[in-house]
């Protein structure tokens, strides 16, 4: 990750240009000269320009602490066509337009200049291509830079007061850097994915994502989580490309299963019901026991159960030190709660086996057992497991993968989402989960490239 680096530049004391003559008095003529010539230097190689681009003005206001450099063009060049980069004579100019600078010192810095614009015989009159900006931005190639990089350190709130700049502005920013970087990503199917769902907001609204198990990327992001949601990521490769993928990583839920029976050959081959979501549906069954035993012990008066939700959710291995001894004690109660808590962690050691036979015979004795708890959450979650055998067993033939990934990016999505109170809606949601998880090229062509 890039880190906000504080702008130091070494400018000339007295500042001198065509336009501020008022204000140079501090200087003589000579040296005032040699001031803005300096200036003029130095700004063509911040912006890197090359011909047939200069810097022919560089004005600073101490008062309003701005900078305005303007920039312009040798005359009888050709310029390409956007569209097509036919190589055509200056049309004529746009309006003199402004773009924001890196800072100079503390001063806001502008670039000026009016855009040429050619005529195309095929594309009617464009504007070309211009070497410190991208289209339609407001802003210099080197301060999108530095703005992604300050957005990947923080919110966008915060980053606005780093940048002095607008939340619409770096949102804006940070749209364009997702689109730029979804544009260059290359077109190639992963071989192992994850399908996930996530819930945009409390309450009933979920997104379907994909992620890329091995690169960790988040790679599709769709509303709501139906077939609907997912058949789209699928139908953007071809039958062909879609046989690179070994394996899918998802939750025991009919929408995404028949998604991906309706397009891959062998899905339920290939289909892996992974460890994070299945130990999730144990979990719950384990913490609806609880309630329900909590309410029938409260009844009688008896608190055993209250304050301990959380010591039901961890998996042992991960319990904190402090709660190791009180819920050693816990658990030797006989309390249904104890019961089911056992059951599932004696499931999460089904993912230890490494042979096929051994897992399916560890599954075995673990249904019977399940099945006998006389706990009802439990007995559905074993069903729900004996239904989908087929895919929780792929886990040791198909290919020995987890939603880590899933899990890893899940959190740094809880991130975005709590830094994202000023996500006005899901698409800003989406686009953040881009920008932070979408493992994309953000920036900006650098000087010379075509923008
Ligand atoms: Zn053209």
């Amino acid at each position: 990750m890039g880190c906000a680096r504080p702008l130091t530049l070494s400018l000339s004391v007295a500042w001198a240009t065509k336009r501020s003559d008022t204000e140079v008095s501090l200087r003589d003529e000579s040296g005032a000269q040699e001031a803005a010539m300096r200036d003029v230097e130095l700004y063509t190689q911040l912006l890197g320009l090359v011909d047939p681009w200069f810097v022919d003005g560089v004005e600073m206001s101490v008062e309003s602490k701005r900078v305005d450099v303007s920039v312009s063009h040798h005359e009888g060049r050709r310029w390409p066509c956007p569209t097509c980069q036919a190589e055509l004579p200056l049309y004529d100019h746009s309006e003199e337009r402004s773009w924001r600078h890196l800072d100079t010192g503390g001063f806001a810095t502008y670039v000026l200049a009016q855009p040429p614009r050619v005529k195309c015989p095929d594309h009617g009159v464009l504007q070309v291509p211009l070497p410190w900006a991208e289209p339609r931005s407001r802003f210099t190639r080197a301060f999108e830079r530095f703005a992604i990089d300050v957005m990947k350190e923080t919110d966008i709130s915060g980053a606005g007061n780093i940048l002095k700049a607008s939340w619409d502005e770096c949102f804006g920013i940070m749209e364009r850097a997702v689109g730029r970087g979804r544009a260059r990503k290359e077109h190639q199917v992963p071989a192992l994915i994850g399908v996930d769902e996530k819930a945009a907001r409390k309450g009933h609204s979920y997104l379907t994502m994909v992620y890329d198990i091995t690169g960790g990327t988040v790679e599709y992001i769709a509303d709501d989580r139906t077939q609907a949601s997912l058949n789209p990521y699928f139908a953007s490769f071809t039958v062909t490309e879609r046989r690179q993928i070994t394996a899918v990583a998802m939750d025991m839920w009919p929408a995404y299963i028949n998604s991906v029976r309706e397009h891959l050959e062998d899905a339920d081959k290939k289909i892996v019901f992974d460890r994070f979501h299945i130990m999730k549906h144990m979990g719950e069954a384990v913490d609806t026991v609880r309630k329900s035993e909590h309410r029938d012990l409260r009844a009688e008066g008896i608190e055993t159960l209250t304050g301990t939700k959380y010591l039901w959710l961890y998996a042992e291995r991960n319990l904190p030190a402090k709660h190791k001894g009180p819920f050693r004690v816990l658990k030797a109660l006989n309390l249904k709660t104890a019961r089911a808590w056992a059951v599932k962690e004696s499931l999460s050691v089904l993912w230890n086996y490494h042979r096929l036979g051994w897992a399916t015979r560890f599954y075995t004795q673990w249904f019977f057992w399940a099945t006998h708890s006389r706990l009802k959450p439990v007995i559905d979650v074993a069903y729900m497991i004996k239904r989908h055998l087929y895919g929780v067993l792929n886990y040791f033939s198909a290919a020995r993968i987890t939603n880590a990934a899933a899990e890893g990016l899940n959190s740094k999505i809880q991130t975005i989402k709590k830094m994202a109170y000023g996500f006005r809606n899901r698409e800003h949601f989406k686009t953040a989960i881009f920008f932070h998880c979408g493992g994309l090229q953000l920036y900006p062509a650098t000087h010379g490239e075509a923008g």
